[in-house]
């Protein structure tokens, strides 16, 4: 019985998918990232389908006419790489107001998450902004123009992006710890990320 009851929500899930092709698309895209995506591919896959009101939900995050700009992020993901190196498994660098992840696996590996670590979701995260994948940056609807263009220059100059987050805050850009060191302070990053990061 069991088995028949799964498999029929295997197919109405499978046929869901094929009518509702930009709800499943965003589902797809943010399910790694935003915990409410996340809990509704699990609704999905249980019932076969979501509620009209999950669907309007989706809708209202969507982007409709929201372009990817081109983004440098070969600098980010020197950073990244070096840290990799030295066994940081999923890098991420606070720049700006904005935390920068690496993806590890999924759809989007190979790309970077972008968060505003002054805004919160509605669940008290940092506010998912977009993620850069193959040289673009793909804003959500809510990243407005000045957090793009700081995104963007962000990029463009993490070293001095990572100077300005440290002066503001007296934070690590990487592990986003209190830096106390008059050193530390001075170098922007702590000792220890600063080895693992190959900065000393
Ligand atoms: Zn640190």
């Amino acid at each position: 019985m069991q088995a028949t009851a799964d498999q029929s929500a295997a197919n109405r899930m499978e046929a869901w998918l094929v009518a509702y092709p930009d709800v499943s698309g965003w589902l797809f895209d943010n399910c790694e990232s935003n915990d409410f995506a996340a809990s509704l591919a699990i609704s999905l896959q249980k019932y076969g389908s979501l509620t009209d009101n999950q669907v309007s939900a989706v809708r209202r995050k969507l982007v409709p006419g929201v372009a990817a700009v081109a983004i440098s992020v070969h600098e980010i993901e020197m950073k990244f790489a070096v840290a990799r190196g030295n066994l940081v498994k999923q890098p991420r660098i606070r720049l700006d107001t904005f935390k920068f992840t690496a993806v590890i696996k999924g759809a989007n590996a190979g790309g970077i998450y972008v968060t505003d670590t002054t805004e919160k979701d509605d669940d008290g995260k940092a506010k998912y902004l977009g993620k850069v994948l193959g040289g673009k940056f793909l804003p959500t609807r809510e990243c407005s123009d000045d957090q793009k263009s700081r995104i963007l220059a962000a990029a463009a100059d993490p070293t001095a992006a990572a100077i300005a987050y440290g002066q503001r805050t007296g934070n690590c850009s990487i592990c986003g710890l209190e830096l106390t060191a008059e050193e530390s302070i001075q170098r922007i990053i702590g000792p220890i990320c600063a080895s693992r990061w190959g900065m000393l």
